[in-house]
Order: C-alpha cells, then sequence, then structure tokens
C-alpha cells in the first residue's frame, strides 16, 4: 500500500500519523527539526509545545474546548492520551509537563511500526500521492514560498506569544499565595494550582506607568498584520486603558490574599506551573513586545516577584496561515491540488488542541482515501466539526483570521435560551448533542 506522507511531526503532524498507523495504513513523518530551526522550537522531538503548557478547559460540559478533547479522546487521540499521562494540576485546565509529554509523543511514533520518522525539510509541494501538510505557524521558508506559488494567495501574518517564566524558588511566598480562582479543582492540588501576587492601587497604578513607559523591540520588516485578540500583548492592554488589565489577566476576582485575608487587592498577577517538578512558572497572559532588560525591571515590580529569576523572557512572534475558506474543500484538500490536504494551525485553527484536533481529522480522512473510502467531516453540532466547517467554509474569506474552537461555531438550538443566562441550559445541550453526534460519526468507521 502507498504510504501517506506527512510534512511536519508538530501536534497536528504527530496526532496524523497515529491515526493513519492505527487504521493499518502507513506513514512517512517529514520533520525538518532539528537541522532546520524555528526561532520557537527549542528540541527535535514531536509536537514540541512552543508556549504556554495548557491544552486549556478540561471541562467537557460547560466549555468547547473541553468538549474537543472529550471527542479527541473518544477517537483515540495520541495527544490527548499521553497530555492526561502527563497532567499537571492547574485547577479545571488541563497543563502538561511539556518535555515529558514531547518525549512520549515522539516514543509512541517511533515504537509504532507503520510510522517512519523521515529528518529533513520538504522544500516544495508534491505533485502527487497522498499528502498532507502539517507546517503549522512557522512553516519554512521555502515551503511557504512553494505554497504560495500554487495558491496565488499570500499567507497572512499574525501575531502569537510568549508569557514569561519565572523560576518558583525565586518567588517570595511571604508575600505571594497559592489558590485557583474561586478554589476550583477537586484535588487539593488543583485547587492551589496557581501562585498569585498581589497589588495596591498605588503599586497597579505604578505598573501601568512603567509598563506605559518601557521600550518596546520593533517588528520586523512585513510584520504589519494585527494581533491576534486573544493574545494581546499586556502593554498594549495597558495603552487600550490603564484600567484594561484589571479586568483582564490581572483580575483580582475569586480570590482571597492567604497572608492578609481582610485586604481585598486592588489586581492580582497570576503564575501557573511549568513543569512537573514545579520548579517553573509562568507569568499567566503576560505576553510582550517589551525589550528583555525592560521586562526584568517591569516584572520584578510585581510583589513577590522583586527577585525572580526568568528561566525565559516573554516574545512575541509572526503565524502564517492559509485563507482556508477560499482554498480548501471539506475534506481539507487543496481545491487546486486534491492530493495535498492541509492540517492543525496552517489552516487558521488557533491553539494546540484544535491544531491537534485537525490533524486527527486529516489524519482519519486521509487513511480512508488510501484504503479506497471517503470519509467525510464529522457533523458541524460536534466540536471538531464545528472548527472544520467554519475554515473550509463557514468563515467570511475576506477577513478570515484564525480560530479558537467556541460555541459561536456550533449551529444554534431551536429551544435553547439565549443571552448569558442561558448557557447554563445551553452549554450542556451543545455538548450533550455534541457527544451524540460524534460517537454516530465514529461508529460509522
Ligand atoms: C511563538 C508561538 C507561541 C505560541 N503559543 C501558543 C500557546 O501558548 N498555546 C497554544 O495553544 N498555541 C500556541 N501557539 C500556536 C502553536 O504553535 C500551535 O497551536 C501548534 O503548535 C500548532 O500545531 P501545528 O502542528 O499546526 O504546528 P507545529 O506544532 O509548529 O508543527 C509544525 C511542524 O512542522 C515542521 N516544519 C515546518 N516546515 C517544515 C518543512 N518544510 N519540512 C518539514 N518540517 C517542517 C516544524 O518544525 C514543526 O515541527 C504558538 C505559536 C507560536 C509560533
Amino acid at each position: 500500500m502507498q504510504p501517506v506522507n506527512i510534512i511536519g511531526a508538530g501536534l497536528a503532524g504527530s496526532e496524523a500519523a497515529w491515526q493513519i498507523a492505527r487504521a493499518g495504513v502507513p506513514v512517512i513523518l517529514h520533520e525538518m527539526r532539528p537541522a532546520v530551526a524555528t526561532f520557537a522550537h527549542k528540541t527535535g522531538d514531536c509536537a514540541e509545545m512552543v508556549c504556554s503548557n495548557s491544552f486549556r478547559s478540561d471541562d467537557d460540559v460547560m466549555n468547547a474546548v473541553g468538549q474537543l478533547h472529550w471527542e479527541m479522546r473518544a477517537a483515540g487521540g495520541l495527544i490527548m492520551a499521553t497530555a492526561d499521562r502527563h497532567r499537571l494540576p492547574a485547577g479545571g485546565a488541563l497543563a502538561v509537563d511539556r518535555e515529558a509529554f514531547s518525549a512520549a509523543v515522539t516514543a509512541a511514533l517511533r515504537a509504532e511500526t507503520l510510522i517512519e520518522i523521515r529528518a529533513g525539510e520538504v522544500a516544495d509541494l508534491p505533485q502527487d500521492g497522498n499528502w498532507i501538510v502539517a507546517t503549522g505557524p512557522l512553516t519554512s521558508d521555502r515551503l511557504a514560498g512553494a505554497i504560495r506559488a500554487v495558491t496565488g494567495t499570500e499567507a497572512l501574518a499574525f501575531f502569537d506569544a510568549i508569557a514569561p517564566i519565572v523560576h518558583a524558588e525565586t518567588i517570595d511566598m511571604s508575600v505571594a499565595w497559592e489558590q485557583s480562582r474561586y478554589d476550583k479543582g477537586e484535588t487539593e492540588a488543583e485547587q492551589k494550582a496557581y501562585v498569585n501576587c498581589p497589588m495596591t492601587r498605588p503599586e497597579y497604578e505604578a505598573f501601568i506607568d512603567a509598563l506605559l513607559a518601557a521600550e518596546k523591540t520593533e517588528f520586523r520588516e512585513g510584520e504589519t498584520a494585527g494581533y491576534f485578540d486573544g493574545c494581546l500583548p499586556i502593554e498594549v492592554m495597558a495603552e487600550r486603558g490603564r484600567e484594561t488589565l484589571r479586568h483582564g489577566p490581572m483580575k483580582p476576582v475569586g480570590l482571597t490574599n492567604a497572608h492578609k485575608p481582610q485586604e481585598k487587592p486592588y489586581a492580582v498577577v497570576q503564575l501557573r506551573r511549568d513543569n512537573a517538578l514545579g520548579t517553573l512558572y509562568n507569568i499567566v497572559g503576560f505576553q510582550t513586545k517589551m525589550k528583555y532588560g525592560a521586562q526584568t525591571a517591569v516584572f520584578r515590580m510585581i510583589p513577590g516577584l522583586e527577585r525572580a529569576a526568568f528561566a525565559r523572557l516573554g516574545g512575541i512572534h509572526r503565524n502564517s496561515f492559509l485563507n482556508s475558506p477560499t482554498l480548501l474543500d471539506d475534506r481539507m484538500r487543496m481545491r487546486q491540488r486534491p492530493n495535498l490536504r492541509f492540517a492543525g494551525q496552517v489552516t487558521g485553527v488557533e491553539g494546540y488542541v484544535e491544531s491537534a484536533a485537525m490533524g486527527l481529522l486529516a489524519g482519519r480522512m486521509a487513511a480512508a482515501q488510501a484504503l479506497g473510502r471517503d470519509l467525510p467531516p464529522p457533523p458541524s453540532t460536534t466540536a471538531t466539526g464545528a472548527l472544520v466547517n467554519h475554515i473550509t467554509g463557514g468563515a467570511e474569506a475576506k477577513t478570515f483570521q484564525p480560530m479558537n474552537v467556541n460555541f459561536g461555531l456550533f449551529p444554534p438550538l431551536d429551544d435553547a435560551r439565549g443571552g448569558r443566562r442561558g448557557r447554563k441550559d445551553r452549554y450542556p445541550a451543545y455538548t450533550g448533542r455534541a457527544k451524540d453526534d460524534f460517537s454516530a460519526w465514529l461508529a460509522t468507521q
């Protein structure tokens, strides 16, 4: 049997390879790292998580990304199974030990006899065969050039973000305290998954002044697209209004200062565990384009971080994605070159989970094709189906921008209550319907 070739062993390519091998079809997985590096990846491992260590909410009743987790688990996904094995306490979120996670994904793929991992950059788009392009937001320049030559459409650019990471032992715990917002989580470890640094009003005002005054790095030439709204640099949030951060990542709600329970903090900076050992913490939502020297000075103004040592400072970088609504059909194939499927962030989904989910789907579709069958996408009432439906046609092509999974992508329920108050009924109805429909879709294979 002819193998399926996959370009890119990231979150999407790794999941696609696993799904194809599970269907009994051979796979060649091409990965350019470590020979060709990207500015964000640090290793040669498969499925490296380049920024946050979180797969976000694991609530499969009230949250759309939690529902996507559920669907990937139901479909025997490698990424979710590995994430579950390397889970770290993070309240209601699914955070993982990133190094152990990537090493385990790599080991699982290497152990699978139907998968060959082939080192080296693929610089051209192959003319024939059954291929999946899963080269991600940092698709190599040569391959990006080859894609543009076929599509005639410029890949767009947008900005994503790296939050700074602090060595845990340098956080002053006589000032900071451990608590998840609203004490969320089943176990004590979950309820204490975050480290919180409180600010008084004068401290907050001084912090905002410093953020606004700090020296920023310029974007490189050509990096002129707008920011991705869910990932604004903190200084840009501060520029939008002095109170913006206090209503965003620094909101003080659901938290009680363990050292001064009577004193309500004016703002709170949260840090989340970044590795299994608990030696590293990232500052939640603090992506920034401040210069490194300025970052250290500004972040050390945060009470509890006066003597913080940083394992990594923040940054914001370029991402590439296709105009999928015009370029891809509902089987994720390029209309002009149907031997090429696309998967992952390069299709215009955003995030580790969404990218892996699109890898799972493209893998199953490519395997079906290799076996002489056709696999339609799951219905758009499912999280996977809602996403693929959005990128391959549901979205407005002219203004297409990367998308996270969310309930707004799901077809409305006729009898569900609208508005904020209706969410308590509506979300479980969406996820209940999604589970039924996804299970039915799986049963057809
Ligand atoms: C700086 C930055 C920060 C991010 N932060 C987050 C975050 O905090 N949370 C989140 O959910 N998402 C984040 N993302 C998005 C994240 O990259 C994606 O969610 C996810 O990694 C995408 O998965 P993917 O498989 O599509 O791409 P990737 O995981 O990047 O995998 C693509 C793979 O293809 C390889 N490759 C590229 N070109 C070639 C070629 N020509 N030949 C062979 N191999 C090639 C690359 O080396 C890479 O291994 C961030 C992205 C960037 C760039």
